[in-house]
């Protein structure tokens, strides 16, 4: 809901429903059957390591290709999904889906790579969340460490709880990256406290990186906070070899984006590991 009034709108559970349309309402009562009509599909978008340039994990984006309503964008139902709490059962398939695809790839011979799911932080604060997860890696036999887990910046708005939480996470083995940083609600004491493994630049200012310094000051930053913490630092949305290059300089770790590749359905990543 927050990102339908901006992104640095943190009204993140409004409970009115002023500003819902009546293709809100529609689009809720097919969104609840969207499960069961196996609506949902998961697109993968590889990222590569900035030295190497090979794979070195895939990102699941969910898709929701409605009969009713075509192909509807994340942006665009996510927040109703979050809304109406909706997100939960959408959520946990597609952890479930990610799992199964990333375990398909790892038998059918592809060098093993971390596949990462957005949590939404409804799902985050459920309290079952890791009991839930952990039940998943055993029914899929994925190795944790083959599974990341991005959340947000917003979960430092409870950061005692998130803390917690993102510790029993990093206790079953999973990968914890942090997306869209430098967007939200950033207190260096909480990143800090926080186990993370991979920064995740938001795209916002990967593409200022050519034309505005304050991005390229602001990229740097994260780069060598996240260095200095020991995490890994990704960049989102790299569209042009410029600005690849440019993150080179700053020496970020990895790059995904258009210029390698958009996200793609699972079928298509066999061929882009070769
Ligand atoms: P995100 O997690 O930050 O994902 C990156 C978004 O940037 C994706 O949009 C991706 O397609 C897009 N992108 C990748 N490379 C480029 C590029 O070079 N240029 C541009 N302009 N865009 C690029 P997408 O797939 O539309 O997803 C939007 C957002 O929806 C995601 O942002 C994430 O916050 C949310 N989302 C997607 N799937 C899920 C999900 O399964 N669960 C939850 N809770 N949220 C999801
Ligand atoms: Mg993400
Ligand atoms: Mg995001
Ligand atoms: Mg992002």
């Amino acid at each position: 809901y927050a990102k339908r009034h901006g992104r640095n709108n943190y009204q993140i559970y409004n409970t009115q429903i002023e500003g819902l349309s009546k293709t809100d309402l529609r689009m809720e009562t097919l969104l609840h059957k969207a499960i069961d009509k196996k609506e949902f599909v998961l697109y993968y978008q590889p990222q590569y390591d900035a030295t190497t340039h090979k794979i070195s994990g895939l990102e699941a984006l969910l898709r929701w290709n409605s009969k009713d309503l075509g192909m509807v964008s994340p942006i665009d139902f996510i927040p109703l999904a979050e809304e109406t709490g909706m997100i939960v059962p959408i959520g946990e398939w597609v952890i479930r889906e990610a799992c199964n695809q990333n375990k398909e790839w790892q038998r059918q011979g592809l060098p093993p790579v971390p596949v990462s799911v957005n949590l939404s932080l409804r799902q985050f604060y459920q309290t079952d969340l890791v009991e839930k997860i952990e039940l998943i890696l055993k029914e899929t036999k994925l190795d944790p460490k083959y599974l990341e887990l991005e959340i947000t910046e917003t979960i430092a708005l409870q950061p005692d709880i998130a803390i917690r939480v993102l510790n029993e996470l990093k206790s079953i083995g999973v990968l914890i990256a942090m997306d869209d940083f430098g967007t939200g609600y950033s207190s260096l004491n909480y990143i800090r406290r926080f186990p993370i493994d991979h920064l995740k630049i938001d795209k916002a200012f990967v593409q200022g990186i050519q034309q505005d310094e304050e991005d390229r000051s602001i990229i740097a930053t994260i780069i060598t906070l996240g260095h200095n913490l020991s995490m890994s630092v990704i960049a989102e949305g790299v569209e042009t070899e410029e600005q690849a290059e440019l993150l080179k300089t700053y020496n970020c770790d990895m790059f995904q984006g258009y210029l390698f590749s958009r996200p793609v359905p699972a079928e298509m990543i066999l061929a882009m590991f070769k």
